[in-house]
């Protein structure tokens, strides 16, 4: 049976056991392939799938295409609420048996306003830029995805730029408060139950190291989202289970010089946390003593800080 979404131009079809509503909506690079299981109504669903969209065309303000073009993307309704989420997005993976499929569980009687402001399906759709990695390195794939997930939240507009700049000085803190006797390759080995908070952020001010030397050494025409975008031509979406440093020595491979392996040198099996104060300083990030964030526009890194971060 075929519906027309009755405020959106949305195409759903409900199986034959009218468990689930399925859509496909195309965004550059991608047919999105949406399950949206039920109890959701035809209205919520279409305006569910009309935020799924709008979601890969934040990923798609990286490098202009989505990362894998024929994603599964699977919306459960659900009524449990882990850590006591207060989101309408509650909770989200990626799996990788078979085609990608990104796992989004919702609470659906939340106003799909909220959906748009709710980090969570940018940060899974983000993971999708790099392949599966071994589990001593999820530092680097946990790390990619928060480092983006704020950056493509200030570039779609939902969130300000200093707000995107506060969510990540406020994490670089967490990170390096946690887990200080060890490096990001332990902390990931151990298990993100144990060392979450350093898992995530020393992967995110690794990946806003590497971009910042990738902008300014070439004057802006290189930068983490080209990177990732040579990434996906020669090999997304892999079927292989990677290393980091062997992703990393791939990344580099695209450059005239390397970025990454130097960095995995300086920090992957070292403990303590990036010293991103000095970084977040010539990006003219001030944090104030109540943990509010300036954007100041006198220091040496402003336009990369612009490039990075503003409303595209
Ligand atoms: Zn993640």
């Amino acid at each position: 049976m075929m519906i027309v979404g009755p405020l959106l131009a949305v195409s759903l079809f409900t199986s034959a056991s009218g468990a689930t509503i399925h859509a496909s909506e195309q965004v550059a690079g991608a047919t999105l392939h949406i399950e949206i299981r039920q109890p959701v109504d035809e209205r919520k669903a279409a305006e569910i799938v009309e935020w799924i969209r709008s979601t890969a065309n934040n990923v798609n303000l990286t490098y202009g295409r989505f990362p894998n073009p024929a994603p599964r993307i699977i919306v459960v309704p659900t009524n449990s609420r882990p850590w006591s989420s207060d989101s309408p997005v509650i909770y989200g993976q990626v799996t990788r048996q078979g085609r990608e499929t990104v796992e989004l569980f919702v609470n659906a009687e939340r106003p799909i306003e909220e959906f748009y402001k709710d980090w969570t399906a940018t940060h899974e759709f983000s993971h999708l830029m790099l392949p599966l990695l071994n589990h001593r390195y999820r530092w680097i794939s946990e790390g990619f995805a928060t480092y983006y997930q704020n950056v493509l939240m200030s570039r779609a507009g939902h969130y300000t730029p200093e707000f995107a700049w506060q969510r990540l000085s406020e994490g670089f803190e967490r990170g390096r408060e946690s887990r200080p006797e060890l490096s990001p390759n332990d902390a990931a080995a151990s298990g993100t139950r144990h060392a979450r908070m350093k898992v995530y952020w020393s992967g995110a001010a690794i990946a806003l190291l590497a971009d910042i030397e990738l902008r300014r050494r070439s004057d802006g025409a290189e930068s983490l989202d080209t990177v990732l975008g040579e990434l996906q031509s020669c090999c997304l979406p892999s079927r292989r289970l990677w290393r980091g440093y062997r992703l990393f020595e791939k990344l580099d491979s695209f450059l005239d010089s390397p970025v990454f392996m130097p960095l995995y040198r300086q920090y992957a099996d070292v403990e303590g946390f990036p010293d991103m104060a000095p970084v977040l300083a010539d990006l003219g990030i001030t944090v104030n003593a109540d943990g509010s964030v300036v954007l100041r526009d006198d220091r040496s890194l402003v336009a990369i800080r612009e490039a990075i971060s503003t409303r595209r």
